[in-house]
């Protein structure tokens, strides 16, 4: 999931590198097989004791965990929120003073409805590694949120063939509901719809049980990419919001990102020496980028990924120049009904940010009829 959805990651393929100019790691002066960052040759042993520590630092240094609290751990099954899961892990199984203080629940959204319905061997697999780690999770399909009470909408499993979902009601009606509002958006901007609902799910998920923080996966690639395309898509300093640690745009909920300052390509390589696995299930990013249709997102994201290969600090620059971002504050508190930001433009006749329109400009009257059931 953007999110809590990292599918569409451009992975780079994982090789035991063979450093010619940096052969020794810059920690301990022992053989490299690593290179995540120019520079810095690493063996395997100090990359993985680097990237514990990078993680530990970035949760200590946010003062945001109480002792004993339950934070909820937004699971999509893509690389970023497996390594997010099994950071997590370590930590609660790290003994005495290093040991994590907060407890973690974890939640997939199931989006199969946009793609088909397909729970299948992978979505199987997926279940059986969650309960092997002891994590208490639900799992919710998208179209819950159209229903009035997700209590209701959480999927159990059937303890004689683990894996496969039991339906304790059927979403027949919310569903063909959330297809209406997909089929009539453009097909450039149904992920960033899709993303925003997801978002709106997760917060009233948290609000209903009693949340108040949600771990997400984004990485430092992913975020500067969406900083990018968010300023492209007329969001000005407003795209800030998306790449901080602690995102605040819901009252009383923080949307925390532990993951942000790791590159792609370092999560890569963790998640590959410690074997873990990890699933790609679909979203409108992949559908599109597999169909060859291009979208603003894409152009962006090859425009970076281009960039990053020339100067290796092209990430990181993008990443820390957005970090000094702030909103204007003009005096005016306009909220997007949509992206839940605080906007300055005073248009009237709308309660949606300027970034918001551009989603809902040119669709069909029926997306329009059915949009006010998304501001819940
Ligand atoms: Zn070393
Ligand atoms: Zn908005």
């Amino acid at each position: 999931m953007a999110t809590c959805n990292d599918n569409d990651d451009k992975v780079e393929t994982f090789t035991t590198a063979k450093p010619k100019l940096y052969s020794k790691c810059v920690k301990c002066g022992n053989k490299a097989s690593i290179i995540a960052r120019i520079k810095d040759a690493m063996c395997i042993g100090c990359f993985d004791a680097y990237y514990v520590h990078k993680f530990r630092a970035a949760l200590g240094k946010s003062r945001l965990f109480l002792n004993e609290e339950r934070v909820l751990l937004a699971y999509s099954g893509g690389i970023n929120s497996v390594s997010l899961l099994s950071m997590v892990k370590r930590g609660l199984d790290e003994s005495s003073h290093k040991k994590l203080q907060f407890l973690v629940d974890v939640i997939f959204i199931d989006e199969g409805c946009l793609f088909g319905d397909t729970w299948n061997s992978e979505n199987i697999l997926m279940i059986e590694n969650l309960t092997t780690l002891g994590f208490r999770f639900y799992i919710l399909k998208l179209e819950s949120y159209l229903h009035p009470s997700l209590k209701l909408c959480i999927q159990t499993f059937d303890t004689l063939t683990i894996g496969w979902p039991v339906y304790t009601i059927h979403l027949e009606c919310e569903k063909s509901r959330l297809l209406k509002i997909f089929e009539s958006c453009h097909s450039s901007n149904k992920q960033q719809l899709l993303e925003l609902i997801r978002y709106k799910l997760l917060t009233k998920f948290a609000y209903e049980f009693g949340y108040n923080k949600i771990l997400m996966g984004d990485n430092a690639t992913r975020l500067s990419t969406q900083l990018l395309h968010g300023i492209c898509r007329g969001k000005g300093s407003l795209a800030n919001y998306d790449i901080t640690f602690a995102d605040t745009r819901f009252p009383g909920l923080y949307f925390c990102r532990p993951m942000r300052e790791f590159l792609a390509k370092e999560i890569v390589f963790s998640v590959n020496i410690s074997k873990l696995k990890y699933f790609n299930f679909p979203n409108f990013d992949s559908v599109n980028r597999s169909a060859n249709k291009s979208s603003i997102f894409h152009v962006t994201e090859d425009f970076l990924a281009e960039l990053h290969s020339l100067q290796p600090f092209t990430t990181s620059t993008v990443f820390r120049t957005g970090n000094k971002l702030s909103p204007l504050n003009t005096g005016q508190s306009n909220i997007c009904a949509l992206c839940m930001l605080t906007h300055e433009y005073s248009i009237t006749n709308t309660t949606l940010c300027y970034s918001c329109q551009r989603i809902c400009d040119n669709v069909k009257g029926e997306f329009v009829t059915l949009l006010p059931i998304l501001f819940m």
